[in-house]
């Protein structure tokens, strides 16, 4: 079977006047003029328990946008036999069918869905509306029309050779067992993708998203139903981390976790099913993009505006919580105060506020946890010697958390703020002296921790070969005149490797892999 040929989904632009505009502020209006009554959803059934928990948009914490019902260890449980109970019926259906299953909940997501799940994303995530058109429209979608892609051509791949008398084949099977999915508060599109990667290879999934997404995941999982996920494929589960853990991580069927979360959190896991090893069936696939500490290194030969636009985009859109937001920028004394002037400028544009007013570029960080965080960072940098904050440096959580772009500048390349990672709109920059650009790259590659993204901007190509080359390791995603994030399904396979995970490639035929284990068959005449 030939499978439609995908494209990436177009981005609206929501611009004054325009109808999609229009349809977006109808979607947020409803959205907040309901409190939502949020279920789990174990075995296709939606499960309400009593304890309940407010979902509030992070921009104004005093509103409710609905409440969804607290798990337990008995609600793993469920959520596993569930899984395990139509698991034989979901891996013999023949794959053409599980793909239009999941092509279908693409153009769900591309029509009907579509506004209502970016009012979703903006207001449970605080995203604006070009984020979450990138997110919870195009990159889900894509996630989806790839990945069917990509199975398609996995299911085709067959060993070249076959001597006389000789039939070899492969045969892709599910894992024996089921499937963890674990998801971030920060792509809606991730938390949409590591469920349904790994069910549309045949597997079987109990899906936990972080607490502060389930606004959206709630939305995403109703899609999944309407396009036709059988009840048990995928079970949504709103439950504590130990209390997720303590189940899934010793039960004998447990084949693997697909996770994007915090790196602590990643090795806790990791270490969770060393212990544990022996009380697996098999041994459990580990798929995990942990953090990041992405970097922009602008060379004396640059492009200033072109530098400075890379670096306030990808420091601080969506806040700086992408995985592969620029947190540290490294730049060349001679063209600094160019870049610094251009950075200013664009900054001083930047409006902050609730995403509902679509004018405000800045919205606000996640939870009042991610909030004192960085304000405990900003304040630091206001004492320390040596430090200087060029813009930004307030902060205000009276109606939601919010905090302005912040620059911090530098005379020390392993201070705090360049070394750790934030996972918010503060940006640290080292401005190096021109001649030492060797220095800076050795530098760069020995405190990259993480490896998930990093870019250079420069015009000179031996440049430009000089950065590809030392910092070959020190990014998964790495970016040549561009910022470093924003990565396209089907254009820029997405992960990293050191510290940021185990690099199987979002939205990649590598990354569907990992939810097949093959069986080689030789049959002979
Ligand atoms: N894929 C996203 C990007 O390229 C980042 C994903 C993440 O934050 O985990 O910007």
């Amino acid at each position: 079977f030939n499978v439609p040929a995908p494209v990436n989904e177009p981005v609206l632009n929501y611009g004054p006047g325009s109808k999609e505009r229009a349809l977006l502020k109808q979607a947020l209006a409803d959205a907040r003029s309901q409190e939502l009554d949020v279920p789990m959803y174990i075995g296709g059934k939606a499960v309400h328990t009593d304890k309940k928990s407010a979902l509030r948009p992070p921009h104004d914490h005093q509103h409710v946008l609905g409440r969804y019902s607290q798990g337990d260890k008995t609600h793993v449980a469920d959520a596993i036999n569930a899984a395990l109970a139509a698991k034989a019926a979901w891996e013999n259906l023949s794959w053409e069918h599980r793909a239009a299953i999941f092509l279908k909940a693409a153009d769900l997501i591309a029509g009907p869905y579509r506004y209502k799940l970016n009012a979703a994303t903006m207001l449970g995530q605080s995203k604006n509306a070009y984020q979450a058109e990138i997110d919870s429209a195009c990159e889900i979608i894509d996630f989806l029309r790839f990945n069917v892609k990509y199975m398609s051509e996995i299911y085709a791949q067959q060993p070249p050779v076959s001597p006389r008398g000789v039939w070899n084949r492969v045969e892709q099977r599910p894992l024996e067992g089921f499937v963890f999915a674990l998801t971030p508060f920060n792509f809606t599109a991730i938390a949409g993708n590591l469920p349904t990667s790994a069910a549309m290879m045949g597997n079987v999934v109990v899906w936990k998203p972080a607490n502060t997404q389930i606004y959206a995941a709630n939305v995403l999982m109703e899609i999944f139903i309407e396009a036709g996920v059988p009840a048990g494929v995928i079970n949504l589960v709103y439950v504590s981390g130990p209390d997720a853990g303590e189940v899934i991580f010793n039960h004998p069927d447990f084949a693997g976790i697909h996770f994007t979360g915090s790196t602590g959190v990643f090795q806790d896991i990791w270490k969770t099913i060393g212990n544990n090893i022996h009380k697996f069936k098999t041994y459990p696939r580990i798929v995990g993009e942990t953090g990041g500490k992405d970097f922009i290194l602008v060379h004396g030969s640059a492009d200033a505006d072109v530098s400075a636009t890379a670096i306030v985009r990808g420091a601080f859109e969506y806040q700086g919580q992408k995985c592969s937001a620029a947190s540290r920028v490294y730049v060349a004394a001679s063209i600094w105060p160019a870049v610094k002037e251009k950075m200013l400028a664009d900054l001083a544009t930047f409006k902050m506020g609730p995403t509902e007013d679509l004018g405000n570029f800045i919205n606000a960080v996640i939870d009042e946890k991610s909030f004192d965080k960085l304000a405990k960072y900003i304040d630091a940098a206001k004492q320390d010697a040596g430090v200087e904050i060029i813009a930004g440096g307030n902060y205000d959580k009276s109606t939601g958390y919010f905090i302005e772009p912040t620059v911090i500048v530098t005379q020390d390349p392993s201070y705090v703020t360049m070394c750790e990672e934030l996972f918010g709109p503060v940006l640290s920059i080292y401005v190096y002296d021109d001649a030492d650009f060797d220095g800076i790259l050795k530098t760069i590659d020995e405190t990259s921790i993480y490896a998930l993204t990093g870019a250079v901007i420069a015009q000179d190509r031996y440049a430009i070969e000089q950065a590809c080359h030392a910092l070959r390791n020190a990014a998964g995603n790495f970016y040549i005149n561009d910022k470093c994030t924003g990565a396209v399904v089907g254009q820029q396979p997405f992960g990293g490797a050191r510290g940021s995970g185990t690099n199987d490639k979002a939205g990649s035929m590598i990354n569907l892999l990992r939810w097949s284990s093959p069986r080689a068959i030789k049959e002979t005449f």
